[in-house]
């Protein structure tokens, strides 16, 4: 529903549909950049054409949806699509993600109960899964006071820095700790452009450590919620919980007792 139109009011009006914004609309004005120009949107259903209209005036230039053999293909999308030069091309998953945290799940609910930071949770752990790390995979994602992503990240190397050809062991001679940056680090420098992360909140699957530390501390970023590993706890997780004492940042652990399946099919 649009911005003040309660859901639970709206969703039981005759008229519900008329209301009803659809994703691609939230997601192309939720926008955190200056502007769409050359964008990619990712959506889940096939868009009609009220949606198409303003993917294109939007200046998004290439479309990818997953197939649904349920939903209609309104062929004047593709029409409107194919005279402006915005691509669409369908994604076919070739496997379905599961989202279980440690491997200590309780329940198993619908990915419609991702309430109380689960959702943004699950979008640090999937970003997580980007990292070429083949020991230690962290994901890091953050979020406005309005509740909307502002950025997210995934221990890699520097950019330009190619993740395939520079070192991930813990050797000396092929030592990864001298040059991977840490999920929380690149989240904070990969947000959206423009956008400013003073006051919010950043997600990540593991303690941060100390150097990410002090960038959250000084990128104005005001609560962290990790995920609980038994692993925490170390001595440099108190030097941690010390700066973040001092500087007045809230630390918060989040317990995942919930299962996700991505089931594209
Ligand atoms: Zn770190």
């Amino acid at each position: 529903m649009p911005t003040g139109c309660n859901n639970k009011t709206f969703i039981n009006h005759t008229y519900a549909n008329f209301f009803e914004c659809d994703a691609e609309i939230n997601a192309i004005l939720n926008k955190n950049s200056i502007n769409l120009q050359n964008c990619t949107i990712f959506v889940s259903l096939y868009p009609c054409s009220e949606t198409a209209k303003i993917i294109i005036q939007s200046g998004i230039k290439e479309v990818v949806y997953l197939p649904d053999p349920k939903s209609y293909k309104e062929p004047a999308t593709k029409k409107m699509f194919d005279a402006s030069g915005v691509e669409i091309r369908e994604h076919t998953p070739n496997e379905n993600i599961k989202i279980d945290f440690f491997h200590h799940a309780k329940l198993d609910r619908p990915v419609a109960d991702l309430s109380g930071g689960n959702l943004f949770m699950a979008i640090a752990y999937l970003t997580s899964k980007r990292s070429k790390d083949p020991v230690c995979q962290v994901g890091a994602c953050i979020v406005n006071s309005d509740n909307k992503i502002v950025g997210t990240g995934y221990n890699g190397m520097p950019t330009g820095c190619n993740d395939d050809e520079f070192p991930w062991g813990k050797s000396s001679k092929s030592n990864k700790f001298i040059y991977v940056c840490h999920a929380e680090m690149n989240a904070v420098f990969y947000k959206s452009s423009m956008i400013n992360v003073k006051d919010c909140t950043l997600y990540t699957t593991r303690f941060p450590c100390i150097e990410c530390g002090k960038i959250i501390i000084q990128s104005g970023i005001k609560d962290v919620v990790y995920l609980k590993n038994p692993k925490n706890g170390k001595e440099e997780d108190r030097a941690t919980k010390e700066m973040f004492n001092a500087s007045g940042v809230k630390l918060y652990e989040h317990e995942q007792n919930l299962v996700i399946t991505l089931d594209f099919a």
